[in-house]
Order: C-alpha cells, then structure tokens, then sequence
C-alpha cells in the first residue's frame, strides 16, 4: 500500500512525458523552465533532461517545444508560418486548410499554436492565408453538396467534428459561421433537399398547383445527365444508403463508395428520374460487385 502520491507510477518514458505535459498545462505560460517543472511535477525534471538528452529535447518529444523559451517560441512561430505555406501550396488554391488538416499534413500539434495565436484563423492570418485568401467563401449550394457528399460517406448524416475531416472540403466553421449551429444547417439541409420533391413523392408541403407545374416541367425532358442534389438525396434515402444490389452501406462497412446511377443508362435515353435511378456501392456500380442476377 502507499501512502504518497509523490511519485509517478511508471517512470518510462511515456509516463514522463505525461508529467511533462500535466504540469504544462497546469502552468499555462508561454514558457516552462526544469526549474518550475520540478517544483511542480511528481519528478524533478533533471530526470527527464537525462532520459531525453536535455530540457528542450523532453519539452519537444512532448509536443511542447514552443513552451523552451522565448527565443524558440519566435522560432517556432516562423516553423509554423513556414508550414502553413508550404500546406497551402500542397493543397492548392481554394482547399480550405484546417487546423486537422494542417495536423495530419506537417506531424505539428494544433495545441501549440492556439497557444502562440489565440486562434488557427489568426495563425492563417500570419502566413498571410486570411479565410477570403483561404477560399473561399463557399455558396449555400456548395455546403449542401458537401454536406451531402459526407453524409453519403457515412451512410448518416455527418456529426459537427466531421467536417473538418476528409472527404469534407467545408470545415464546421463555415456551417455554423452561415446557419448559426450545426443542427441549423442540417436542418438548412433538409429544407432544401425537400424543396424539391421527386415525381413518385407524394407531396405534403407543397401547393397542388404548384406541385403541378413542377411534374409538368419534369416531363418536358428527361433532365440532366448529373442527378441533382435533392434528387441524388432522395434517392439515397429511399434506399436507405445502402446498395440495392449487395446490400452494403457506409455505415456498416468503412469505405464503401455510394452512387446514385440510372438503371437504364441516361447515354441510352434513360432519364434522371427518381424510378430510374438508384444506389449502388463502387463495386456493384463498376459491374464487379456479387450482384446475384
Ligand atoms: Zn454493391
């Protein structure tokens, strides 16, 4: 049994630089000298600094490099400016860069740089990418395809977080920054997914002459080769985002691709209607799939 709680329980080097990052949060300053670390720490510091070979090589291994001095936290500060250009040049013009992706693009940690800016926008700002350089001021329509190009990925509609991960192109900022909150814009969503109903839909919300007109159009052509987004929404939900012909979806298995195709092909006179088209995974779509017929 133990009576004090002075120690650490493992002293590996995980363990220690857990202590390390414990103590640097508890002491939210820019820097962190051995000397406070061990006065604070369950360990004095020096055993870190041998384990490590040096203060400022344990403060890095812990993903606190900034946290050295002043002089690193300029030098840091010019690493993450450098990084962020150079993700951007990566990426491309128009890609937005999230602090996820700009994470998962440079091995570098969001933390640290919240720290040193306040903010990841404010971090954009200093390497001279503000959010209108940045992209891109997305249109309603933009977000709703993106909404629905996640929500297609997970076979469910997306969660806030996951926006700001691939194969999202539209970080949660822009959704809320336009709708308010995130359950906002999916319900922004599916008000304009509904705004347009399918011909086979029974309308509910809708004025019959109003919804007259609209069959009417639909007859006139047999609509564009790419199936609009409520259309393409319709279809995937009537199908439960699930592949008519295996039986696959997103939401059971990982990595399944959905796609909304035409049964008789729209390159043979088939239309874009919602009785013409239907869900099917990447491997059913590309005739590889254990489709039973
Ligand atoms: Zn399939």
């Amino acid at each position: 049994m133990r009576f004090e709680l002075n120690h650490l329980e493992s002293y590996d080097d995980i363990a220690l630089l857990e202590e390390l990052r414990r103590v640097a949060a508890l002491l939210d300053k820019p820097k962190l000298t051995i000397k406070e670390f061990s006065a604070n720490a369950r360990v004095h510091g020096s055993t870190l600094q041998k384990r490590f070979g040096g203060w400022r090589k344990a403060l890095q291994a812990a993903g606190l490099s900034e946290r050295a001095d002043r002089s690193n936290v300029k030098k840091y500060e010019n690493e993450v400016i450098d990084a962020i250009k150079q993700t951007a040049k990566r990426l491309g013009k128009g890609t937005t860069i999230t602090l996820r992706v700009f994470e998962a693009h440079t091995g570098l940690t969001g933390g640290p740089v919240r720290r040193i800016y306040g903010s990841w926008g404010a971090a954009l700002s200093a390497a001279g990418l503000d959010q209108s350089a940045l992209g891109k001021r997305y249109t309603d329509e933009e977000c709703f395809e993106n909404m629905l190009s996640v929500w297609t990925h997970y076979g469910r509609p997306p969660q806030h977080d996951e926006m700001n991960e691939p194969p999202s192109l539209v970080g949660s900022k822009a959704y809320v920054r336009r709708w308010g909150t995130w359950r906002k814009a999916l319900k922004a969503f599916v008000e304009r997914v509904n705004s347009e109903i399918p011909e086979d839909e029974p309308a509910r919300n809708i004025e019959s002459s109003e919804r007259q007109q609209q069959i009417e159009q639909k007859k006139e052509s047999r609509g564009p080769r790419d199936v609009p987004l409520a259309l393409r929404y319709y279809v995937l939900k009537r199908d439960s985002f699930r592949c008519v012909v295996c039986g696959t979806s997103p939401a059971i298995t990982r990595g399944v691709v959905l796609h909304v195709d035409h049964i008789h092909p729209w390159s043979k006179g088939g239309a874009t209607v919602a009785d013409n088209l239907r869900t099917t995974c990447e491997a059913c779509n590309l005739g590889k799939g254990t489709s039973p017929a």
